[in-house]
């Protein structure tokens, strides 16, 4: 491996590309030994034959024994998260680089027995140890069923098939879960990510502090901040441009004995004009559209959308509202989106205070050596009179 792949190895960072690689003759997903150009053994790495990612790290020193190995990565991840008194009963397990376990994904919805894991194998080096690490899972977790979600995208950078497969046990259709004081009934085969947003739980709750007035939830899914701003507002209108998600939120809703959510099914930029047009105000909003920046190219038009949606919601804001605002964009960093929202408010002409910065939840561990692993920003910002 080249000096400067040595290097960001040496800084803690996980992923070696392409260019940095001098030779190898590794076949797709091998667990690999790295070596420095003068052939000092440097850590151990999982191969890809086709991303622009050659390697991805997983220690720095040999795997000898490879199911010990797992098995005490995922028993310390496990460890990590009882320390912290979730109270949920859907988390993630394993969050890929931040649980070192680059290309591993894992989430476990429901309790006991009746617990399922869903898992995601993104690479070739996870996916070709699915089995391995299922029976892994299975012997923690002893749950009724594990899923494979594998139907993301990026898996095609690696050449592998999307599919929703039950790999172990019984998958049923729907599972009941609970976050915080909300209920939900969650579709694990079809819903968006692995079934919730899980990695904006603690913000769900957070947001919760915040709630009073008239309160809006843009870009709302299964409606996780409406559900939670319902509490402390005297009514909430979520918005979602998907008419199953909007049904849903009603669902949900219900389901929880809420009366007072609005679910209405409108493209958000829209919908903010046509409020602010019909002088429409609010007390409490929150953003959390998907990911605007998806790749390095799309980041300057990602710009342009984060700062409309912004510059509108300040203007929906009454005096002393609360705006709760999210960007899961890893390709728009804190300071960008930070310089995002000061232009925002210019434009809108309002003082904004910012009352606190927050990240993914915390059993969605960021790597500190990799900031692309920070992905979800979440600013709460105060529209000052
Ligand atoms: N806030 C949710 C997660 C939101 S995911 C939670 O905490 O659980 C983003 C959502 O935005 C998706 O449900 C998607 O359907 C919706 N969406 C995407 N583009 C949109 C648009 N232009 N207008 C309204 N909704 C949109």
């Amino acid at each position: 491996m080249s000096a400067r792949g040595a290097e960001r190895l040496r800084l803690g960072h996980p992923w070696i590309y392409r260019s940095d690689i001098r030779s190898s003759d590794a076949e797709p997903g091998d667990l690999v030994r790295i070596a420095s150009e003068r052939g000092r053994p440097i850590g151990t790495g999982m191969w890809s034959s086709t991303s622009q990612i050659s390697l991805r790290v997983l220690a720095l020193d040999d795997v000898a024994d490879e199911r010990g190995f797992f098995a005490e990565r995922l028993r310390a991840a496990l460890a990590f998260r009882e320390t912290l008194g979730i109270d949920a009963t859907a988390w993630r397990l394993i969050n890929a680089e931040g649980d070192r376990l680059p290309g591993l994904i894992v989430d476990v919805y429901g309790e006991g027995a009746g617990r399922v894991a869903v898992i995601q194998t993104l690479t070739q080096g996870m996916d070709r140890r699915i089995e391995l690490l299922t029976g892994v899972l299975v012997d923690l977790l002893s749950p009724a069923g594990v899923l494979a979600r594998n139907d993301p995208r990026v898996r095609r950078l690696e050449g592998l098939p999307e599919l929703v497969t039950v790999v172990r046990g019984e998958v049923p259709e729907t599972v009941e879960v609970r976050e915080g004081p909300i209920g939900y009934v969650v579709n694990l085969r079809e819903g968006q990510k692995t079934g919730l947003f899980l990695d904006q739980r603690e913000n769900h709750a957070a947001a919760a502090g915040y709630a009073r007035g008239r309160g809006l939830d843009a870009f709302s899914y299964h409606g996780g901040f409406a559900l939670r701003l319902a509490g402390g507002c005297d009514s909430v209108l979520a918005l979602d441009s998907s008419a199953p998600a909007v049904a849903q939120i009603a669902a949900n809703a219900r389901h929880n004995g809420l009366a007072n959510i609005e679910a209405r099914e409108a493209n958000v930029f829209d919908e903010l004009r046509e409020l602010e047009i019909a002088r429409v105000r609010f007390d409490t909003i929150v953003l959390d559209p998907p990911a605007f920046a998806k790749n390095k190219a799309s980041v300057a038009r990602a710009a342009a959308g984060y700062k409309e949606i912004n510059l509108r919601a300040l203007k929906l804001l009454n005096p002393g509202g609360v705006l709760v605002t999210c960007s899961c964009s890893s390709n728009v960093d804190e300071t960008m989106f930070y310089d995002i929202l000061i232009d925002a408010a210019a434009d809108a002409r309002v003082a904004v205070s910012l009352v606190d910065k927050r990240a993914q939840a915390r059993d969605h561990p960021i790597l500190l050596a990799a900031p692309e692993t920070h992905y979800l920003k979440c600013f709460v910002l105060r529209k000052l009179g």
